[in-house]
């Protein structure tokens, strides 16, 4: 039994706390946080009258935060505010001695650049302090990181290609929005793309490599190589590994709308002066284009994310796919968000319940596929997000 704190009630923060509130025998106290107390209030309307506190919190100081964890007593915190915050977070939970988690690794918002760094620094003084951090524990970074380590375990002596491969197939009907946070999905996808060969980052124009791949329950689509999170740590932990590559789709729609966007300057992160004004382009894009959180209602399709590994097994070559599928429709009718918000969200309370449970055990800041991954597949289906093995 323990109390959990929440930061964040955006799209992802939403699905959290009801997760958390369906594991009640495991978070008996729930306490939802964030910038605007308005949106707790309303999160708090859709669930059972008393199942969760709320309470307003500003993530970038760390001493209100600190006073937070300790006015309610939390055992462990759940980061789903942005990445900028993840350090004034993990800095909050150092000094108030809990145990952190969060699914996106940290980005400072003056540079469109995400990496594992500064949160791997502070490793030492969890270590020290006997807390234990548990860093990307959404779907991408998070599950496909589970899937790998689960790859690695049962069906390989060696990995030796990885590609993992996001497919969003839903539809909101809008001719553009993004699935989760604007600026944070915008600065990833327009950047250039990466990935990793025989001990190499090699760098690619932005949407330069792509290939058709056919999801199942989906079918057939154009996949774009980016550079994405988890690469960065599966790169340390996966043996024998010689390539890994992200690929993630997108329709002709998006990208058309998104190469105007930043052929205008909309996409720029540096503040450009408007009538005596300062404002920074994409933060003005975010509040125009419709709130991820409301897309829910609206989004039909399904979402396909999974990971192909490829390599040997008793001397024999061996390649597989795990995959889960998600329907939007049936996210929200769960818990009033689209799948792309569950399938983070869902994730992250699974891990959260396993730190909890003392079945992922640790003290130092640490990446998912470092753990025994059967509990948290075990989980995976219990818990709403099912997925499938086939052997190709
Ligand atoms: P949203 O923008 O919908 O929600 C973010 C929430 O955080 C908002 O409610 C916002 O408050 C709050 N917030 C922002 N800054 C602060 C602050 N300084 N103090 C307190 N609260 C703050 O984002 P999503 O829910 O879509 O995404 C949440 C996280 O999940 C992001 O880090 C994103 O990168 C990550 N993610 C991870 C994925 C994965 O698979 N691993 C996939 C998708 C998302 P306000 O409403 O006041 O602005």
């Amino acid at each position: 039994m323990a109390t959990v704190l929440i930061i964040g009630a955006g799209g992802v923060g939403r699905v959290v706390a009801h997760k958390c509130v369906q594991n009640s025998q495991t978070f008996d106290k729930i306490i939802l946080a964030s910038r605007t107390l308005s949106k707790c209030a309303a999160i708090q309307k859709e669930l059972p009258q008393g199942s969760i506190e709320i309470a307003k919190v500003d993530a970038d100081n760390v001493s209100e935060v600190v006073a937070l964890i300790q006015e309610v007593k939390a055992d462990i915190l759940i980061n789903v505010a942005l990445p900028y915050q993840d350090l004034t977070l993990m800095d909050a939970c150092l000094e108030a001695k809990i145990d952190y988690l969060d699914t996106a690794n940290y980005e400072h918002p003056d540079e469109a650049k995400f990496e594992y760094k500064e949160q791997w620094a502070r490793h030492e003084k969890f270590k020290e302090t006997n807390l234990f951090a548990l860093l990307g524990s959404g779907f991408d970074p998070g599950v496909t990181n589970v899937f790998c380590a689960y790859a690695q375990k049962h069906y390989f002596d060696e990995i030796h290609t990885i590609d993992i491969l996001d497919c969003n197939g839903g539809d909101h009907g809008y001719p553009f929005a993004t699935n989760f946070n604007p600026e944070i999905n915008l600065r990833e996808v327009s950047a250039k793309g990466r990935y990793w060969e025989e001990g190499k980052w090699i760098e690619t124009e932005p949407m330069q490599v792509h290939m058709p791949w056919d999801y199942p329950e989906i079918g057939l689509k154009e996949s774009y190589l980016l550079y994405h999170e988890e690469m960065e740590s599966l790169v340390k932990h996966i043996k024998g590994l010689k390539r890994i590559r992200f690929f993630m789709t997108f329709g002709e729609s998006y990208l058309m709308h998104m190469k105007a966007l930043e052929n205008v300057g909309m996409l720029g992160i540096e503040a450009v002066e408007h009538k005596g004004q300062k404002i920074i382009p994409i933060e003005f894009l975010a509040t125009l284009l419709p709130d991820p959180a409301f897309l829910g209602e609206r989004t039909k399709g399904k979402t396909n994310i999974g990971i192909v590994a490829e390599g040997v097994k008793d001397g024999k070559r061996k390649k597989i796919y795990i995959y889960q599928v998600s329907d939007h429709e049936k996210c929200y009718a769960e818990v009033k968000s689209q799948a792309v918000s569950y399938t983070t969200g869902v994730p992250a309370m699974i891990g959260a319940k396993l730190m909890v449970e003392k079945k992922w055990q640790a003290h130092g800041v640490y990446n998912m596929e470092q753990f025994e991954p059967d509990f948290f597949m075990e989980e995976l289906n219990i818990q709403g997000l099912p997925w499938k093995l086939i052997e190709l």
